[in-house]
């Protein structure tokens, strides 16, 4: 079994398909009565084997099923943010953050972080849950909040699934826009590229570094996305583009449909994603630039910037004022190979923490 990264591979002794809390209960109680590890896993889109195991593995792709009621919706931890978005939006909700890729789960984001273009305000996905429905180690299902068994609460939240099984989570809502105004605002650099996501107020934020046409340097640009009519574009804007809210919230999917055409999404993802702490954050990014040419990305490798907040999230380490750089590299043909871009993400770990940095933990990173 592999994940998206594509890198690791593992045999479990058995895959557990759960449809209930319960059946999840019974799958962990008769791991550990076996001796052996019990690790979820939602659609595995984390990409160094973070999901996966030689034990028991609990696929929960079939514990889905999303309810709204009120300000809030409860979701089946297998159930995708596309599920959750198709059933809040009918009601004018949204939850307050969304990944950009919406075909990741409830239950492995919540394990992962989930940053998402609106983390500068709103912080991670972590820490927008009201509540979560576990079974932990000895296979009990139990409830935690902030007020009720804090200390698991605080566990599972970015736990990367070592602390328990979550089945399900209670999200607030917050109203949902009917159409966006995605801007666009081209930067001379990195430093750039912090300095607008710092200064420009938008609703949702992101910024990505491109191979430049001549093939010779990388082009920067910040995508300010603004909710609601009447918006004005920002200072430096270039090009506006007006969406309804959920095609905003789908825009990877056609890029996604292109990339299995062309056979890339299923080959090896060696994704580097680190946490920078700001002030530090252009340098390391333009050293990280001096040292890489298109080919070291693949031909459809991404680079994102983020800057971000990051509330109460204990298991999640970052420095003070986050900027998530992803470096998404893939392993095209003709390109580096998944080794040496595995090599050149230890690089990139060891200029992170030389700054007080640190891995987001679905990345591709040798140990
Ligand atoms: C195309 C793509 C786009 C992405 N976009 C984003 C993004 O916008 N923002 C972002 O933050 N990340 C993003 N990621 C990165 C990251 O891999 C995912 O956030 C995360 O892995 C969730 O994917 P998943 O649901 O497939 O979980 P998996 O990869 O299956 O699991 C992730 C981790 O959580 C654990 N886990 C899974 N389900 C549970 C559960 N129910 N209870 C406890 N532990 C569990 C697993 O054991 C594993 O350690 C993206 C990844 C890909 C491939």
């Amino acid at each position: 079994m592999r994940d998206f990264g594509g890198i690791v591979e593992r045999s479990p002794v058995r895959v557990v398909r759960p449809r209930s809390a319960g059946e999840v209960a019974r799958a962990v109680r008769e791991a550990a009565a076996q001796g052996l590890d019990a690790v979820p896993r939602g659609l595995g889109h984390s990409t160094y084997g973070q999901s996966l195991t030689a034990g028991v593995s609990i696929d929960l792709r079939e514990l889905t099923g999303v309810e709204v009621g009120g300000r809030h919706a409860v979701a089946a931890a297998g159930t995708s943010w596309r599920e959750v978005l198709a059933a809040t939006l009918p009601h004018g909700l949204v939850p307050p953050v969304l990944t950009d890729y919406l075909d990741v789960t409830v239950g492995g984001t919540i394990s992962a972080g989930g940053v998402g273009g609106t983390s500068h305000v709103r912080g991670t996905q972590a820490e927008n849950v009201l509540a979560l429905d576990v079974v932990v180690d000895g296979g009990e299902p139990v409830v935690c909040s902030p007020a009720v068994r804090p200390g698991l609460f605080d566990a599972v939240r970015a736990g990367l699934g070592r602390h328990g099984v979550i089945t399900r989570a209670t999200l607030p809502l917050v109203r949902a826009p009917e159409r966006v105004l995605c801007c666009t605002i081209p930067c001379r650099d990195a430093a750039d590229v912090l300095r607008v996501q710092r200064e420009v107020r938008a609703d949702d934020m992101s910024a990505q570094i491109k191979p430049s046409d001549d093939g010779g340097g990388w082009t920067y640009e910040v995508k300010a996305v603004l909710h609601g009519d009447g918006a004005q574009p920002p200072p430096g804007t270039t090009d506006t583009e007006e969406l309804p809210y959920f095609d905003f919230c789908d825009r990877m999917r056609p890029d996604v449909e292109e990339l299995i055409r062309l056979g890339e999404w299923a080959r090896p993802h060696p994704w580097a994603m680190v946490f920078l702490p700001a002030p530090r954050a252009a340098a390391v990014i333009k050293a990280t630039l001096a040292d890489m040419t298109p080919a070291d990305l693949g031909r459809s490798g991404v680079i994102l910037v983020k800057s971000l907040r990051v509330g109460h999230v204990p298991m999640l380490a970052v420095p003070d004022d986050p900027v998530l750089f992803s470096v998404l590299r893939t392993a095209s043909p003709g390109c580096a190979s998944a080794a040496e871009m595995l090599a050149a993400n230890g690089t990139l770990l060891d200029r992170t923490r030389a700054v007080g940095g640190t891995r987001y933990a679905v990345d591709s990173v040798p140990a």
